[in-house]
């Protein structure tokens, strides 16, 4: 030994072997640990196994433990460390006097981890704008903090060969970076510079490349022609115009098929945010996480400069800040409009595009030029939608920047599959004591969609090394995700609608007694064959008992009931005061707008009991009252009368909620309220018969709309109180795509905490049918694990 103050030390060395579980490839992780580990004069290895991160670690004892503790306590901010094993070692000798990082194993199995896309980091975006530095306006700048990550992932373990940037080798200067244990650029697998990384290049419409000027400047200038760009992103296209230009937005309705749907805008910073919305500083400090998704926001009424149809007739806008280089780079450039809309880069109902090609091809008519770049994009992730309700933030689309990341849940699962739902699909693998629920994948409706999950399932499997023995379908046999169920071959469970919604709650906060749940949806399908959807549920992780639902009304013409809510109205009118309200003069205006004919042929339908399913679904019955109300007749998309609705309500004169919730609590709800068959009903009629009342009095709709929503809540968090003593359980859960709605997701809070109960809901998890695959995952799997312990038995 020549080293002698270590050599008299010698016999006071002791070896461990850490393994670190969780996010901890791709996060900088490894350069930590070498840091970390010189810092402490350890020596020793670290290396990047499929498994995880394994450490061998030499030091006095002490040392090791201070070393130990270190690594959870400082761990770079994007690691997400689930767990760490520790094993003496053998042998007390390190093969070497200095800390390594080894090569990355190829080897072994189980819980390893990919970490998420995250957005360009503070130091990268001052080196990008910096003209001293050699990355100057290079527009694929990243570090071991930012950049592509699960976007540019082929398989496991994460290092550079195994992604799309192993088409780039690096040049001298790059790799003495990522060779450098003390550069922030230490194994940043997708490290690059304009020398040796990825290029961006412009296409014009007929797909002739144009490089007359640099591409950022092309852009811009389309932009300001009002023009429609494509624009490749991180995990997908955006199809982009100038958010001032109304002309340019409905050019980019028009083409793109999307007459009415809210769309997302980008930003060029959190002032101009700040100019266009009302932020609260947990909304700026959301919109500038590293995910930075899309972020629901009010919209300020004061003249907004925003083109008036980028959120036609909904409240909020989803506002977010730039998060590549690229997207940097646009607004740098001193022409470039300060708000972008951004909205994905597809055909309607059809899967975002990630490669050039599929680009030039399927968004030849809609866009005028394309932004292109050269890094392929091998998974696709559009981008996540949060909102703020009640003390916390909601995600409603799951994707960027949080897939896929793991969820722990409490349970010790088999290799599963929750196979999801049919809208807002995703899917979910489980395994252990870990789930990773895919991105949003979308609705489930065509071949181009499907070929996407089945794209995305097969990514998964093999980057989580999970092969499932157990597959969870929903109830519906119709579904394609059911259909793919079926055809794994595997054991399969089913698990009701709205038990998965309720037990995705459960499982996230970590709930394994039973709850009331209240599930208010739009349509799934029930254990006695007719669709629910307005549901409350005894419910544990693995069985349910429905306790209550809103009355059942006919939904004539079935799923073109879902699209043409006048429909609903019609249903509901006529189950309360037969066919000769119709010609009353009372009949809001609105519905004289549906053709005699038509609306005839609807009422035929239901005395006929032909077409006409029942229904207790909670977004029907929104979809009444805003026909009710005037708001519209056909929506444009799922959700889009009861969105309405709700930013209707918002405009009420007395729009306390607080306080309209705990007066309307001291009322007496048991005309809402009635028992059949041994279920609650809650008397759906009752509402209805008030938003007509009111509005036959003349009534301000705005109100109506607003009284409607705290009857409901007042009126179902009443009954849950009964239930509750009657079972003695206070846990409540609330989820379903309604509870989206601010308004009914915070008035059940208040009215619920009032009456002295528990309230859970989503928070990781999307309430929405998002969320569903989760809750199978756990239904199914836990099923498998109690049905092979009874058979053990
Ligand atoms: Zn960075
Ligand atoms: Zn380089
Ligand atoms: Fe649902």
């Amino acid at each position: 030994m020549t080293n002698s103050k270590k050599s008299t030390k010698k016999s006071e060395l002791k070896g461990i072997e850490l393994h670190v579980k969780g996010i901890v490839q791709g996060v900088g992780f490894r350069p930590f640990i070498y840091n970390l580990a010189v810092k402490n004069t350890i020596t020793g290895t670290v290396c990047n196994t499929s498994a995880g991160v394994i450490i061998q670690a030499y030091a006095e004892e002490d040392v090791l433990n201070h070393f130990t503790a270190s690594i959870t306590a400082e761990a770079p901010p994007l690691a997400q460390i689930l767990e760490i094993q520790s094993k003496p070692l053998p042998t007390c000798t390190p093969f070497s006097q200095e800390f390594q990082i080894l090569v990355s194993e190829e080897n072994s199995s189980s819980a390893t981890a990919i970490p998420p896309d995250i957005a360009l980091c503070s130091d990268c975006l001052a080196e990008l704008l910096s003209p001293e530095d050699r990355r100057h306006l290079y527009p694929f700048i990243n570090c071991t903090n930012c950049g592509p990550r699960f976007t540019i992932v082929e398989t496991i373990p994460y290092d550079r060969p195994k992604t799309s940037m192993k088409v780039f080798p690096m040049c001298p200067a790059c790799l003495q970076e990522y060779e450098d244990p003390s550069n922030r650029r230490f194994h940043a697998q997708p490290n690059a510079c304009q020398v040796c990384g990825p290029q961006l290049s412009w296409y014009r419409r007929d797909g002739v490349t144009d490089s007359s000027k640099p591409s950022i400047i092309l852009a811009v200038e389309a932009l300001l022609s009002g023009h429609v760009l494509a624009i490749r992103g991180l995990g997908g296209f955006h199809l982009s115009v100038n958010a001032f230009n109304t002309e340019a937005v409905s050019l980019l309705r028009k083409r793109k098929n999307r007459p009415t749907k809210p769309l997302a805008v980008m930003v060029k910073d959190i002032d101009t945010a700040k100019r266009l919305c009302t932020i609260s500083p947990s909304e700026e400090e959301m919109l500038l996480s590293p995910e930075h998704p899309i972020v629901l926001l009010p919209q300020k009424n004061t003249d907004s400069p925003l083109a008036d149809n980028v959120s036609a007739g909904v409240g909020d806008i989803g506002i977010m800040l730039p998060y590549t280089p690229l997207h940097h780079l646009l607004f740098h450039h001193n022409d470039c409009p300060e708000a972008l809309v951004m909205t994905s880069g597809n055909i309607s109902g059809h899967p975002i595009c990630i490669s050039n090609e599929s680009a030039i091809e399927q968004l030849a008519d809609i866009a005028d030029g394309f932004l292109l770049h050269n890094r392929e994009i091998l998974t696709r992730v559009d981008d996540s939608v949060v909102k703020k309700i009640h003390h916390g933030f909601r995600i409603f689309r799951r994707s960027r920047g949080y897939c896929p990341s793991p969820l722990v849940i409490n349970h010790s699962l088999p290799e599963v599959i929750g196979c999801g739902g049919g809208l807002k699909s995703t899917f979910c693998l489980g395994r252990d004591n870990l789930t990773f629920l895919s991105q949003h994948i979308g609705d489930l409706f065509n071949l181009e969609s499907y070929t996407f999950y089945l794209e995305s399932v097969k990514h998964h499997k093999n980057v989580f090394e999970i092969e499932p023995e157990v597959a969870v379908r929903d109830l519906h046999p119709d579904y394609l995700s059911s259909h793919f169920a079926e055809s794994l071959g595997i054991t399969v469970y089913t698990a009701q609608h709205h038990h998965s919604h309720a037990v995705a709650v459960m499982a996230e906060h970590g709930i394994d007694h039973d709850v009331l749940a209240i599930v208010l949806d739009g349509t799934g399908y029930g254990t006695d064959g007719t669709i629910w959807g307005g549901e409350i549920l005894l419910s544990s992780l693995t069985t349910f008992k429905r306790l209550g639902h809103l009355e059942q009304l006919m939904l004539p013409g079935g799923d073109k009931a879902a699209i043409e809510p006048w429909r609903m109205a019609v249903s509901a009118l006529y189950h309360i005061y037969g066919r000769d309200v119709f010609s009353s003069s009372h009949l809001p205006p609105l519905l004289h707008h549906v053709e005699k004919s038509i609306r005839d042929a609807v009422l035929s339908m239901m005395e006929n009991d032909f077409n006409s399913p029942l229904t207790s679904s909670c977004g029907r019955l929104f979809d009444a009252v805003a026909s009710l109300t005037d708001l519209r007749l056909y929506s444009d998309y799922e959700g889009h009368a009861a969105m309405e609705l709700e930013a209707l309500a918002q405009k009420a004169p007395a729009s306390d909620l607080k306080k309209q919730i705990f007066s309307s609590l001291q009322k007496n709800y048991s005309p809402f309220l009635c028992k059949k068959g041994g279920k609650w009903e809650i008397i759906s009629s009752e509402f209805v018969k008030m938003v007509f009342n009111k509005k036959s009095a003349g009534f301000d709709v705005s109100q109506i709309a607003f009284d409607f929503h705290i009857e409901l809540i007042c009126a179902i968090s009443k009954l849950t109180k009964q239930l509750s003593e009657q079972y003695n359980i206070d846990t409540i859960v609330l989820s379903g795509g309604c509870m989206q709605n601010r308004l009914l997701m915070e008035g059940f809070f208040y009215a619920l905490e009032n009456l002295g109960l528990q309230v859970y809901t989503g928070r990781k998890i999307p309430v929405n049918d998002g969320g569903i695959s989760f809750g199978q995952t756990i239904i199914g799997g836990l099923h498998h694990v109690s049905r092979n312990s009874d058979e053990g038995n």
